[in-house]
Protein backbone atom coordinates (compact mmCIF):
# COMPACT_ATOMS: atom_id res chain seq x y z
CA UNK A 1 0.00 0.00 0.00
CA UNK A 2 1.51 3.56 -1.10
CA UNK A 3 2.42 5.85 1.56
CA UNK A 4 1.16 8.43 0.11
CA UNK A 5 -2.28 7.54 0.24
CA UNK A 6 -3.76 8.07 3.92
CA UNK A 7 -5.29 4.69 5.30
CA UNK A 8 -8.77 4.61 5.57
CA UNK A 9 -9.70 6.17 9.27
CA UNK A 10 -9.85 3.17 11.51
CA UNK A 11 -12.95 4.76 13.06
CA UNK A 12 -14.64 3.35 9.80
CA UNK A 13 -15.08 -0.69 9.86
CA UNK A 14 -15.74 -1.30 6.62
CA UNK A 15 -15.90 -5.16 7.17
CA UNK A 16 -18.97 -4.32 9.73
CA UNK A 17 -20.87 -2.48 6.69
CA UNK A 18 -20.34 -4.89 4.49
CA UNK A 19 -21.96 -7.23 6.71
CA UNK A 20 -25.20 -6.03 6.39
CA UNK A 21 -25.33 -6.27 2.83
CA UNK A 22 -26.38 -9.88 2.16
CA UNK A 23 -25.50 -9.66 -1.68
CA UNK A 24 -22.08 -8.97 -0.76
CA UNK A 25 -21.41 -12.46 0.35
CA UNK A 26 -21.82 -14.50 -3.06
CA UNK A 27 -19.77 -15.47 -5.62
CA UNK A 28 -20.42 -15.11 -9.38
CA UNK A 29 -20.05 -17.64 -11.99
CA UNK A 30 -20.37 -20.74 -10.19
CA UNK A 31 -19.87 -23.65 -12.32
CA UNK A 32 -20.53 -27.51 -12.02
CA UNK A 33 -17.76 -28.44 -9.27
CA UNK A 34 -15.66 -25.23 -9.76
CA UNK A 35 -16.46 -22.40 -7.12
CA UNK A 36 -17.16 -18.28 -8.54
CA UNK A 37 -14.94 -15.53 -8.40
CA UNK A 38 -16.17 -13.34 -4.83
CA UNK A 39 -18.39 -10.24 -6.13
CA UNK A 40 -16.76 -7.34 -6.60
CA UNK A 41 -19.26 -4.72 -7.03
CA UNK A 42 -18.44 -1.25 -8.47
CA UNK A 43 -21.34 -0.40 -10.33
CA UNK A 44 -23.27 1.95 -7.57
CA UNK A 45 -23.44 4.37 -9.59
CA UNK A 46 -26.15 2.87 -11.37
CA UNK A 47 -28.06 0.85 -8.34
CA UNK A 48 -26.77 0.34 -5.33
CA UNK A 49 -26.89 -2.92 -2.84
CA UNK A 50 -29.59 -2.91 -0.17
CA UNK A 51 -28.38 -3.59 3.78
CA UNK A 52 -30.64 -6.38 5.70
CA UNK A 53 -32.21 -3.25 7.58
CA UNK A 54 -34.12 -2.34 3.81
CA UNK A 55 -34.75 -5.26 3.06
CA UNK A 56 -36.41 -6.54 6.47
CA UNK A 57 -38.05 -2.89 6.81
CA UNK A 58 -39.69 -3.90 3.65
CA UNK A 59 -40.77 -7.55 4.33
CA UNK A 60 -41.58 -6.05 8.03
CA UNK A 61 -44.15 -3.63 6.32
CA UNK A 62 -45.82 -5.95 4.33
CA UNK A 63 -46.25 -8.19 7.19
CA UNK A 64 -46.99 -6.28 9.52
CA UNK A 65 -48.81 -2.97 8.51
CA UNK A 66 -49.43 -2.88 4.65
CA UNK A 67 -52.62 -1.27 3.22
CA UNK A 68 -53.13 1.09 0.89
CA UNK A 69 -53.50 5.04 2.73
CA UNK A 70 -55.01 8.57 2.93
CA UNK A 71 -57.95 7.30 1.91
CA UNK A 72 -59.23 4.55 4.65
CA UNK A 73 -60.32 4.91 8.17
CA UNK A 74 -59.74 1.72 8.93
CA UNK A 75 -56.69 0.80 11.65
CA UNK A 76 -53.93 -0.17 8.78
CA UNK A 77 -54.89 2.11 6.38
CA UNK A 78 -54.16 4.82 9.49
CA UNK A 79 -51.09 2.84 10.74
CA UNK A 80 -49.56 2.37 7.02
CA UNK A 81 -50.22 6.51 6.43
CA UNK A 82 -48.47 7.40 9.33
CA UNK A 83 -45.68 5.43 8.32
CA UNK A 84 -45.67 6.73 4.87
CA UNK A 85 -46.20 10.78 5.95
CA UNK A 86 -42.96 9.76 8.59
CA UNK A 87 -41.07 8.29 5.83
CA UNK A 88 -41.75 12.33 4.06
CA UNK A 89 -40.67 13.93 7.19
CA UNK A 90 -37.60 11.58 7.17
CA UNK A 91 -36.35 12.71 3.53
CA UNK A 92 -37.04 16.64 4.49
CA UNK A 93 -34.80 16.19 7.61
CA UNK A 94 -32.18 14.39 5.09
CA UNK A 95 -32.48 17.43 3.02
CA UNK A 96 -33.00 19.86 5.66
CA UNK A 97 -35.96 21.11 3.85
CA UNK A 98 -37.78 23.66 6.01
CA UNK A 99 -41.05 21.83 5.85
CA UNK A 100 -42.16 17.93 4.55
CA UNK A 101 -44.90 19.66 2.70
CA UNK A 102 -41.43 20.53 -0.18
CA UNK A 103 -41.07 16.36 -0.36
CA UNK A 104 -43.13 15.12 -3.83
CA UNK A 105 -42.58 11.69 -4.14
CA UNK A 106 -42.87 10.39 -7.65
CA UNK A 107 -41.43 7.05 -9.43
CA UNK A 108 -37.65 7.94 -9.99
CA UNK A 109 -35.32 10.69 -10.38
CA UNK A 110 -36.42 10.78 -13.85
CA UNK A 111 -40.01 11.47 -13.11
CA UNK A 112 -38.95 13.93 -10.54
CA UNK A 113 -37.32 16.44 -13.50
CA UNK A 114 -40.32 15.59 -15.89
CA UNK A 115 -42.98 16.91 -13.38
CA UNK A 116 -41.14 19.89 -13.32
CA UNK A 117 -40.65 19.99 -17.33
CA UNK A 118 -44.48 19.33 -17.53
CA UNK A 119 -46.26 21.42 -14.82
CA UNK A 120 -43.64 24.35 -14.19
CA UNK A 121 -42.56 24.61 -17.53
CA UNK A 122 -45.71 24.44 -19.86
CA UNK A 123 -47.29 26.78 -17.32
CA UNK A 124 -44.04 29.03 -17.02
CA UNK A 125 -41.92 29.04 -19.81
CA UNK A 126 -42.74 30.37 -24.05
CA UNK A 127 -41.18 30.57 -27.31
CA UNK A 128 -37.96 31.61 -27.07
CA UNK A 129 -37.18 31.41 -23.29
CA UNK A 130 -34.03 29.92 -22.64
CA UNK A 131 -33.02 26.72 -20.26
CA UNK A 132 -29.61 26.49 -19.17
CA UNK A 133 -28.12 22.64 -18.41
CA UNK A 134 -24.86 21.85 -18.67
CA UNK A 135 -23.08 19.25 -20.92
CA UNK A 136 -22.30 16.50 -18.11
CA UNK A 137 -26.21 16.06 -17.27
CA UNK A 138 -27.55 12.59 -16.95
CA UNK A 139 -30.02 12.00 -20.07
CA UNK A 140 -32.74 12.27 -17.10
CA UNK A 141 -31.82 16.04 -17.13
CA UNK A 142 -31.67 16.74 -21.22
CA UNK A 143 -34.52 14.93 -22.47
CA UNK A 144 -37.12 16.04 -20.45
CA UNK A 145 -36.53 19.77 -21.78
CA UNK A 146 -35.90 18.67 -25.40
CA UNK A 147 -39.43 17.66 -25.17
CA UNK A 148 -40.53 21.19 -23.78
CA UNK A 149 -37.93 22.64 -26.42
CA UNK A 150 -40.29 20.56 -29.17
CA UNK A 151 -43.62 21.26 -27.51
CA UNK A 152 -42.80 25.01 -26.91
CA UNK A 153 -40.04 26.39 -28.95
CA UNK A 154 -37.91 27.12 -26.21
CA UNK A 155 -34.24 27.34 -26.20
CA UNK A 156 -31.57 24.78 -24.66
CA UNK A 157 -28.36 26.27 -23.52
CA UNK A 158 -25.33 24.33 -22.32
CA UNK A 159 -22.66 25.02 -19.99
CA UNK A 160 -19.18 23.43 -21.06
CA UNK A 161 -16.72 21.52 -18.93
CA UNK A 162 -12.89 22.03 -19.03
CA UNK A 163 -10.86 18.79 -19.60
CA UNK A 164 -10.39 17.87 -15.86
CA UNK A 165 -14.32 18.13 -16.42
CA UNK A 166 -15.08 21.20 -13.96
CA UNK A 167 -17.80 23.10 -14.82
CA UNK A 168 -17.23 26.25 -16.42
CA UNK A 169 -18.25 28.86 -14.23
CA UNK A 170 -17.73 32.34 -16.35
CA UNK A 171 -19.22 30.59 -19.42
CA UNK A 172 -22.12 29.53 -17.09
CA UNK A 173 -22.27 33.78 -16.26
CA UNK A 174 -22.42 34.54 -19.81
CA UNK A 175 -25.08 32.09 -20.56
CA UNK A 176 -27.57 33.82 -18.25
CA UNK A 177 -29.53 36.71 -19.28
CA UNK A 178 -32.91 37.85 -19.77
CA UNK A 179 -34.36 34.90 -21.88
CA UNK A 180 -32.97 32.34 -18.91
CA UNK A 181 -35.80 31.04 -17.37
CA UNK A 182 -34.89 28.12 -15.65
CA UNK A 183 -31.46 26.37 -14.71
CA UNK A 184 -31.29 22.75 -14.10
CA UNK A 185 -27.82 21.12 -13.60
CA UNK A 186 -26.42 18.17 -12.05
CA UNK A 187 -24.42 18.29 -8.54
CA UNK A 188 -22.61 14.91 -8.97
CA UNK A 189 -22.03 13.73 -12.75
CA UNK A 190 -22.46 10.13 -12.49
CA UNK A 191 -19.85 10.00 -15.09
CA UNK A 192 -17.00 12.43 -14.28
CA UNK A 193 -17.74 12.45 -10.80
CA UNK A 194 -17.66 16.36 -10.84
CA UNK A 195 -19.53 18.00 -7.65
CA UNK A 196 -20.85 21.27 -9.41
CA UNK A 197 -20.57 24.52 -6.97
CA UNK A 198 -24.38 24.77 -6.23
CA UNK A 199 -24.37 27.45 -3.90
CA UNK A 200 -22.82 29.63 -7.04
CA UNK A 201 -24.99 28.26 -9.27
CA UNK A 202 -28.02 29.37 -7.30
CA UNK A 203 -26.33 32.36 -6.15
CA UNK A 204 -25.98 33.62 -9.45
CA UNK A 205 -29.08 32.62 -11.31
CA UNK A 206 -31.13 33.92 -8.20
CA UNK A 207 -29.43 37.22 -8.78
CA UNK A 208 -31.70 37.84 -11.86
CA UNK A 209 -34.55 36.05 -10.27
CA UNK A 210 -34.14 32.74 -12.38
CA UNK A 211 -34.82 29.69 -10.49
CA UNK A 212 -32.68 26.64 -10.04
CA UNK A 213 -32.95 22.96 -10.01
CA UNK A 214 -30.35 20.39 -9.23
CA UNK A 215 -30.11 16.92 -9.98
CA UNK A 216 -28.75 15.77 -6.71
CA UNK A 217 -29.22 12.05 -7.94
CA UNK A 218 -25.29 11.11 -7.07
CA UNK A 219 -24.61 14.27 -5.08
CA UNK A 220 -27.44 12.48 -2.01
CA UNK A 221 -25.39 9.49 -1.74
CA UNK A 222 -21.76 10.74 -1.17
CA UNK A 223 -22.18 13.46 1.41
CA UNK A 224 -24.65 15.81 3.22
CA UNK A 225 -26.67 18.00 0.94
CA UNK A 226 -28.76 21.07 2.42
CA UNK A 227 -31.03 22.37 0.40
CA UNK A 228 -31.47 25.36 2.33
CA UNK A 229 -28.24 26.13 2.44
CA UNK A 230 -27.36 26.15 -1.55
CA UNK A 231 -30.76 27.80 -1.74
CA UNK A 232 -31.95 25.32 -4.12
CA UNK A 233 -35.83 25.76 -5.77
CA UNK A 234 -35.94 22.07 -7.06
CA UNK A 235 -33.65 19.63 -5.52
CA UNK A 236 -34.26 15.84 -7.05
CA UNK A 237 -33.11 12.47 -6.43
CA UNK A 238 -33.58 8.41 -6.47
CA UNK A 239 -34.00 6.15 -4.00
CA UNK A 240 -32.43 3.20 -5.41
CA UNK A 241 -28.82 4.76 -5.85
CA UNK A 242 -28.82 5.60 -1.83
CA UNK A 243 -29.54 2.12 -1.10
CA UNK A 244 -32.95 2.35 -1.33
CA UNK A 245 -35.77 0.32 -3.25
CA UNK A 246 -36.38 0.87 -6.94
CA UNK A 247 -39.74 2.69 -8.11
CA UNK A 248 -39.22 5.93 -5.94
CA UNK A 249 -37.90 9.22 -6.41
CA UNK A 250 -37.58 12.44 -4.48
CA UNK A 251 -38.69 16.07 -5.79
CA UNK A 252 -37.76 18.90 -3.18
CA UNK A 253 -39.23 22.29 -4.22
CA UNK A 254 -39.48 25.18 -2.41
CA UNK A 255 -43.06 25.47 -1.65
CA UNK A 256 -43.93 28.69 -2.97
CA UNK A 257 -43.11 27.19 -6.20
CA UNK A 258 -44.77 24.28 -5.76
CA UNK A 259 -48.05 26.15 -5.07
CA UNK A 260 -47.95 28.18 -8.63
CA UNK A 261 -47.54 24.97 -10.27
CA UNK A 262 -50.50 22.68 -11.90
CA UNK A 263 -50.89 19.05 -11.36
CA UNK A 264 -48.84 16.96 -13.87
CA UNK A 265 -50.98 13.57 -13.79
CA UNK A 266 -54.15 13.59 -12.87
CA UNK A 267 -56.01 10.95 -10.63
CA UNK A 268 -56.84 9.76 -7.56
CA UNK A 269 -55.42 11.00 -4.29
CA UNK A 270 -54.30 14.72 -5.47
CA UNK A 271 -58.29 16.62 -5.49
CA UNK A 272 -60.31 18.11 -3.23
CA UNK A 273 -63.44 17.74 -5.16
CA UNK A 274 -64.33 15.50 -8.61
CA UNK A 275 -67.79 16.63 -10.77
CA UNK A 276 -67.49 16.57 -14.14
CA UNK A 277 -68.78 20.69 -13.75
CA UNK A 278 -64.90 21.13 -12.70
CA UNK A 279 -62.52 19.62 -10.34
CA UNK A 280 -60.40 21.62 -7.82
CA UNK A 281 -56.78 20.04 -6.88
CA UNK A 282 -55.29 19.62 -3.34
CA UNK A 283 -52.18 21.54 -2.24
CA UNK A 284 -48.98 20.03 -2.92
CA UNK A 285 -47.68 17.93 -2.43
CA UNK A 286 -50.91 15.81 -2.88
CA UNK A 287 -51.30 17.75 -6.29
CA UNK A 288 -48.26 16.12 -7.05
CA UNK A 289 -48.86 12.11 -6.42
CA UNK A 290 -51.56 11.26 -8.25
CA UNK A 291 -52.71 7.58 -7.63
CA UNK A 292 -51.65 4.95 -5.16
CA UNK A 293 -47.84 6.14 -4.48
CA UNK A 294 -44.79 3.78 -3.75
CA UNK A 295 -45.84 3.79 -0.10
CA UNK A 296 -43.38 0.20 0.55
CA UNK A 297 -40.77 1.90 -1.35
CA UNK A 298 -41.15 5.15 1.05
CA UNK A 299 -41.02 2.73 4.07
CA UNK A 300 -37.67 1.65 2.48
CA UNK A 301 -36.05 4.75 1.55
CA UNK A 302 -37.03 5.70 5.59
CA UNK A 303 -34.71 3.01 6.37
CA UNK A 304 -32.17 3.89 4.25
CA UNK A 305 -31.96 7.08 5.11
CA UNK A 306 -31.55 6.01 8.94
CA UNK A 307 -29.29 3.07 7.69
CA UNK A 308 -27.11 5.89 6.16
CA UNK A 309 -27.25 8.17 9.06
CA UNK A 310 -26.35 5.40 11.33
CA UNK A 311 -22.96 5.05 9.92
CA UNK A 312 -23.01 8.71 9.13
CA UNK A 313 -22.34 11.17 5.78
CA UNK A 314 -19.42 12.63 6.97
CA UNK A 315 -17.58 9.07 7.59
CA UNK A 316 -19.04 7.50 4.77
CA UNK A 317 -17.29 10.70 2.51
CA UNK A 318 -14.53 9.87 3.85
CA UNK A 319 -14.52 6.55 3.14
CA UNK A 320 -15.60 6.79 -0.06
CA UNK A 321 -12.99 9.57 -0.81
CA UNK A 322 -10.08 7.23 0.32
CA UNK A 323 -10.85 4.75 -1.80
CA UNK A 324 -11.45 7.41 -5.15
CA UNK A 325 -7.44 8.55 -4.47
CA UNK A 326 -6.45 4.81 -4.30
CA UNK A 327 -8.19 3.73 -7.20
CA UNK A 328 -7.31 6.57 -9.37
CA UNK A 329 -3.09 6.25 -8.26
CA UNK A 330 -3.35 2.50 -9.08
CA UNK A 331 -5.24 3.00 -12.51
CA UNK A 332 -2.61 5.95 -13.00
CA UNK A 333 0.13 3.57 -12.83
CA UNK A 334 -1.44 1.33 -15.71
CA UNK A 335 0.10 1.76 -19.31
CA UNK A 336 -2.14 3.45 -21.74
CA UNK A 337 -5.07 3.96 -19.64
CA UNK A 338 -6.78 7.15 -19.23
CA UNK A 339 -9.00 8.58 -16.95
CA UNK A 340 -11.63 11.10 -17.90
CA UNK A 341 -12.95 13.36 -15.25
CA UNK A 342 -9.77 14.73 -12.86
CA UNK A 343 -11.61 17.63 -11.00
CA UNK A 344 -10.52 18.52 -7.77
CA UNK A 345 -13.33 17.29 -4.88
CA UNK A 346 -14.95 14.80 -7.36
CA UNK A 347 -17.27 12.11 -5.98
CA UNK A 348 -16.01 7.93 -6.26
CA UNK A 349 -16.71 7.33 -9.85
CA UNK A 350 -13.89 6.34 -11.91
CA UNK A 351 -14.08 6.71 -15.70
CA UNK A 352 -11.38 5.49 -17.96
CA UNK A 353 -10.95 3.93 -21.55
CA UNK A 354 -7.88 1.84 -22.24
CA UNK A 355 -6.00 2.06 -25.73
CA UNK A 356 -6.12 -0.44 -27.97
CA UNK A 357 -9.02 -2.48 -26.26
CA UNK A 358 -12.68 -1.81 -26.86
CA UNK A 359 -14.24 -0.65 -23.25
CA UNK A 360 -17.01 -3.77 -24.01
CA UNK A 361 -13.96 -5.87 -23.65
CA UNK A 362 -12.79 -4.83 -21.04
CA UNK A 363 -16.10 -4.67 -19.17
CA UNK A 364 -16.97 -8.27 -20.45
CA UNK A 365 -13.35 -10.03 -19.21
CA UNK A 366 -12.91 -7.98 -16.07
CA UNK A 367 -16.98 -9.86 -15.23
CA UNK A 368 -15.20 -12.84 -15.76
CA UNK A 369 -13.01 -12.04 -12.43
CA UNK A 370 -16.14 -11.32 -10.56
CA UNK A 371 -15.82 -7.11 -11.17
CA UNK A 372 -18.87 -5.53 -11.61
CA UNK A 373 -18.03 -2.09 -13.97
CA UNK A 374 -20.83 -0.10 -16.46
CA UNK A 375 -19.55 0.51 -19.79
CA UNK A 376 -20.97 2.56 -22.44
CA UNK A 377 -21.94 5.99 -22.43
CA UNK A 378 -23.11 5.82 -18.64
CA UNK A 379 -27.47 8.01 -19.74
CA UNK A 380 -24.64 10.69 -21.16
CA UNK A 381 -24.04 10.90 -24.83
CA UNK A 382 -23.36 14.67 -25.21
CA UNK A 383 -20.36 14.26 -22.18
CA UNK A 384 -18.91 11.44 -23.78
CA UNK A 385 -18.94 13.47 -27.26
CA UNK A 386 -17.57 16.35 -25.43
CA UNK A 387 -14.30 14.22 -24.31
CA UNK A 388 -14.09 12.26 -27.67
CA UNK A 389 -13.97 9.30 -26.07
CA UNK A 390 -17.24 7.25 -26.87
CA UNK A 391 -18.06 4.62 -24.38
CA UNK A 392 -16.30 3.94 -21.03
CA UNK A 393 -15.68 1.91 -18.38
CA UNK A 394 -16.85 3.29 -15.05
CA UNK A 395 -16.20 2.05 -11.32
CA UNK A 396 -18.20 3.78 -8.88
CA UNK A 397 -17.45 3.31 -5.21
CA UNK A 398 -20.06 3.51 -2.16
CA UNK A 399 -19.71 2.97 1.40
CA UNK A 400 -19.50 -0.80 1.34
CA UNK A 401 -16.23 -1.50 -1.08
CA UNK A 402 -12.64 -1.70 0.12
CA UNK A 403 -9.27 -1.19 -1.05
CA UNK A 404 -8.57 -5.11 -1.77
CA UNK A 405 -11.70 -4.33 -4.34
CA UNK A 406 -9.62 -1.54 -6.26
CA UNK A 407 -6.71 -3.98 -6.14
CA UNK A 408 -9.00 -6.72 -7.94
CA UNK A 409 -10.02 -4.14 -10.67
CA UNK A 410 -6.45 -3.24 -11.34
CA UNK A 411 -5.37 -6.78 -11.46
CA UNK A 412 -8.36 -7.95 -13.53
CA UNK A 413 -7.41 -4.61 -15.60
CA UNK A 414 -3.96 -5.77 -15.89
CA UNK A 415 -5.42 -9.25 -17.23
CA UNK A 416 -7.32 -7.51 -19.93
CA UNK A 417 -4.20 -5.71 -21.00
CA UNK A 418 -2.56 -8.98 -21.30
CA UNK A 419 -4.89 -10.79 -23.19
CA UNK A 420 -4.82 -8.28 -25.92
CA UNK A 421 -1.21 -7.78 -25.64
CA UNK A 422 -2.01 -4.02 -25.25
C1 LIG B 1 -29.34 7.61 -12.09
C2 LIG B 1 -29.39 9.06 -12.39
C3 LIG B 1 -30.58 9.67 -12.81
C4 LIG B 1 -31.84 8.92 -13.05
O1 LIG B 1 -32.27 8.18 -11.98
P1 LIG B 1 -33.52 7.18 -12.21
O2 LIG B 1 -33.64 6.47 -10.93
O3 LIG B 1 -33.09 6.27 -13.32
O4 LIG B 1 -34.67 8.01 -12.57
C5 LIG B 1 -30.55 11.01 -13.05
N1 LIG B 1 -29.43 11.73 -12.89
C6 LIG B 1 -28.28 11.19 -12.47
C7 LIG B 1 -27.08 12.06 -12.28
C8 LIG B 1 -28.22 9.84 -12.22
O5 LIG B 1 -27.07 9.29 -11.82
Amino acid sequence: MPDSVATTDLAYDVERVRADFPILSRTVHDRKGKPGKPLVYLDSAASAQKPRQVIQAISRFLEEDYANIHRGVHFLSQTATDQFEAGRAKVATFLNAPSERSIVFTRSATEAINLVAASYGRTFLSEGDEVILSVMEHHANIVPWQLLQAEKKIVLKVVPVDDDGVLDLDAYRDLLSERTKLVAITHCSNVLGTVTPARVIAALAHERGIPVLFDGSQAVVHGPVDVQDIDADFYVFTAHKLYGPTGLGVLYGKYDLLKTMPPYQGGGDMIESVSFAGTTFKAPPSRFEAGTPPITEVIALAAAIDYVESIGREAIAAHEHDLLQYATQQLSQVDGLRIIGTAPGKGPIVSFALDGVHPHDVGTIVDQYGVAVRVGRHCAEPLADRFEVGPTIRASFALYNTRAEVDALVASVLAVKEFFGA
